[in-house]
């Protein structure tokens, strides 16, 4: 194990946003006529992000990215100015499209069909795939899911500022999710003065809890933060981490210390490239503290489990503090959730739920032992149909 510091200076007080003002592009009352617009049409997960961008979650951004920044976020994962960002917000089209869009002004982005927000546009640019991949992957195998979605992505970059006028519209799914202005507001509010962000893409089991709960015994508030949206075949379904979540926080968690808030993105596999940028967006949302997992945003075994670690050192400007705790698990001996820094145990008193094991007991309809997952969430993923992302 490396050698962490669980708790350094902590720092006491509500960040500023990232890049010093939180960006706000939505305008949801105005009409637009859009008739001699040009338009383009985005799929739901880069409209998520194109929402992101307009209600602050990305800021600084203010719009897609251009080809300055887009090369300087891969060369020295900063924007041009120097501020860190390491996730190009970018917006891909074909060829001719690119070229007709420079003789407009303003470019209509429709989802299946509806104007939801208008691009100004600045630029286009082409980019290379290869070394687009290196940088942010370090990969060029295209069994890595970021890899092959890069591959299969259109020639052109298009980058320019958007407003966005209508927000995606999905019931249930939408519930909880707040604007960075929102959860500001909410913390101020609670009176927390240090918050920790913590991110996932699981139903929790009691490992993940007792981590948390580590956590709220150092900290004011704990905002719990699950990534909503696309994700890998074999993943768990939005719909079930979000009704395991709220039965966790129901039943085991006190009211008052957590916040709940979904973050709508894809995962883009991008191990500590994308620690970094899971911790500017809880940034954005008021978060002074972060969790950064054991490969943390990892896929397979294309990164080094402390890589999400160690890339923070490049980062001491970030301004947001990242916590490393390190993993739990229940030991027999010990008779208790215990970790390597507290508990002396041999592999043999070690229990764990990987996800790996808890997807193969919940094929088998086998429920896990009580100490290692609560019954109320058992309870929930069994009576929940197809489960997983195929
Ligand atoms: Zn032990």
């Amino acid at each position: 194990m490396e050698n962490i510091s669980i708790q350094n200076n902590i720092i006491k007080k509500i960040p500023e946003p990232h890049g010093g003002r939180l960006v706000n592009r939505i305008f949801e009352s105005k009409n637009i006529n859009t008739k001699d617009m040009f338009s383009i049409e985005i799929d739901d997960n880069l409209r998520n992000d194109v929402e992101n961008i307009g209600d602050g979650i990305f800021s600084p951004l203010e719009g897609f990215i251009g080809k300055v920044d887009f090369e300087s976020i891969l060369k020295f994962g900063r924007l041009k100015n120097g501020l860190p960002w390491t996730i190009p917000i970018i917006l891909d089209v074909e060829e001719p499209i690119a070229k007709k869009i420079q003789d407009y002004r303003e470019i209509s982005l429709k989802n299946k069909g509806e104007h939801f927000a208008t691009l100004y546009f600045d630029e286009f640019y082409s980019y290379n795939k290869l070394e687009m991949v290196r940088a942010l992957y370090q990969s060029e195998n295209e069994q890595h899911p970021g890899v092959s979605k890069t591959f299969k992505m259109k020639e052109y970059l298009v980058s320019g500022r958007i407003d966005v006028y209508k927000k995606i519209n999905n019931f249930k799914l939408r519930n909880y999710r707040l604007e960075p202005i929102k959860t500001r507001e909410e913390i101020k509010k609670r009176g927390w003065k240090t918050i920790v962000g913590f991110q996932t893409r699981n139903i929790p089991h009691i490992a993940h809890e007792m981590l948390q709960k580590a956590a709220l015994n150092i900290y004011d508030g704990l905002f719990l933060n699950p990534l909503i949206g696309k994700k890998k075949i074999g993943d768990f379904k939005d719909e079930l981490i979000l009704e395991t979540y709220l039965k966790l926080i129901e039943n085991y968690y006190p009211q008052d210390r957590v916040m709940f808030v979904t973050l709508h993105t894809e995962m883009r596999y991008a191990g500590p490239k994308e620690a970094i940028h899971h911790a500017i967006m809880r940034k954005n949302f008021g978060c002074s503290h972060f969790i950064v997992g054991r490969d943390h945003a990892g896929v397979g075994d294309y990164y080094h489990p402390f890589a999400a670690h160690e890339i923070f050192k490049e980062y001491p400007d970030i301004g947001i503090e990242p916590i490393f705790f390190p993993s739990f698990y229940y030991c027999k001996k010990c008779l208790g959730y215990a970790n390597e820094r507290n508990c002396p145990h041999g592999l043999e008193y070690k229990e764990e739920l990987s996800g790996t094991k808890m997807r193969k007991m919940v094929t088998s309809g086998e429920i896990p032992g009580k100490h290692l997952m609560r019954p109320e969430i058992a309870d929930v993923i069994i009576k929940f149909q197809d489960p997983f992302v195929s």
